[in-house]
């Protein structure tokens, strides 16, 4: 007899989707992709998968055969899938993982072990560096002293970082795991806020410049996340569990609400937006030019000295403060 509130049915799938034959191979079908009005097995879904990245790597120019990529490995579903997917499809990638301490051990903790056990899955080399270390003050006394948000701090620590160790490493190209619904998502943000200096850098590849930025791009901009959620499924991938104890106030995730809620009445709407709005671009960025030496890190800027240095030095002076001020009350 069914259980009333059981929709599980054999194999875990939802009972509606019990009996769907893959649309490939009519095969059972255990993934459901309607913005592609399709269905898969294993077999097929992988085949989808590989065949959106291979796409994305050619329409927007990411990547040559034989390149060294440094793939930006957070523990979360999205990067671990694009870790396995450029390893299977022969691109010798790196992990590099950014160890970050969020007041909360258990999320850093697991984000951390996660990418470990993937680089032992694949045999391939993690750099794992830590936030603190590389910066000299933890994340949330340099947003202290800088009146900024956790977030935002956190953001410009890790952006910088990552370009730094792929120039020390001689890595050409870094390679993060956003996705489709991320980056229609930021597009919608970027559009109804007219932040039209983000929305020039919207495009999946950011052209590098030797020695002083790392070339971005973004293999599964393609894919929705939901897609990306099915591949980990499908390869048992050891994703992080949770998410960023910080990230709560943060407005970007109502903006993926957004989509996620027009792609489920509409299906295949966040594909067309975001391609459609590429498509009317006239191509990537240019590469940056113009730009100075920081004098403090000798990495480039566009101010005079570079963003974090100048977080730095404000972290400093601050903690100089406090501590004259410790001495002071102590004398009196
Ligand atoms: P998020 O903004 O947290 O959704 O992350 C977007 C992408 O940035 C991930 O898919 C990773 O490729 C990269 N990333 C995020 N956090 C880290 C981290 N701590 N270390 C290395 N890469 C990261
Ligand atoms: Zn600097």
């Amino acid at each position: 007899m069914d259980h009333p509130t059981d929709h599980t049915g054999p194999g875990g799938l939802p009972r509606s989707d019990v009996g769907m034959k893959c649309s490939r191979c009519r095969g059972p079908a255990r993934h459901r992709l309607p913005s592609h009005n399709a269905r898969f097995c294993d077999h097929c879904l992988e085949v989808f998968f590989k065949r959106q990245v291979e796409k994305a790597i050619k329409q927007f120019d990411m990547l040559q055969f034989g390149q060294r990529v440094l793939v930006a490995v957070s523990g979360g579903k999205d990067s671990l899938a694009l870790w396995q997917v450029l390893t299977e499809m022969g691109y010798p990638a790196e992990g590099v993982h950014v160890a970050l301490e969020l007041g909360d051990g258990k999320f850093g903790e697991a984000s951390l072990a996660s990418s470990q056990e993937m680089a032992q899955r694949l045999g391939a080399p993690l750099h794992v560096f830590n936030m603190a270390k590389l910066a000299g003050f933890s994340v949330q006394e340099i947003a202290w002293a800088n009146k900024r948000s956790f977030c935002s701090v956190c953001g410009t620590l890790k952006r910088y970082h990552l370009n730094k160790l792929a120039l020390d490493l001689d890595c050409d190209v870094i390679a993060t795991g956003h996705h489709l619904d991320d980056e229609a998502a930021r597009l919608l943000g970027n559009l109804v806020r007219r932040h039209t200096q983000y929305l020039e850098s919207q495009w999946p590849t950011l052209p590098g410049v030797p020695g002083a930025f790392a070339k971005k791009i973004k293999p599964l901009c393609r894919l929705r996340g939901a897609e990306v959620k099915s591949y980990a499924k499908a390869h048992g991938l050891p994703v992080a569990r949770g998410e960023c104890p910080r990230s709560k106030g943060a407005t970007l995730p109502y903006y993926t609400e957004a989509v996620r809620m027009l792609e489920e009445r509409m299906p295949g709407t966040g594909l067309n937006f975001y391609m459609g709005y590429l498509e009317q671009k006239d191509g990537p960025p240019a590469a940056p030019k113009d730009f100075n030496q920081c004098p403090s890190c000798g990495m480039p800027t566009f101010a005079e000295t570079c963003t974090v240095c100048r977080f730095l030095e404000r972290t400093k002076e601050r903690e100089e403060r406090k501590a004259r001020a410790a001495e002071t009350s102590g004398q009196l």
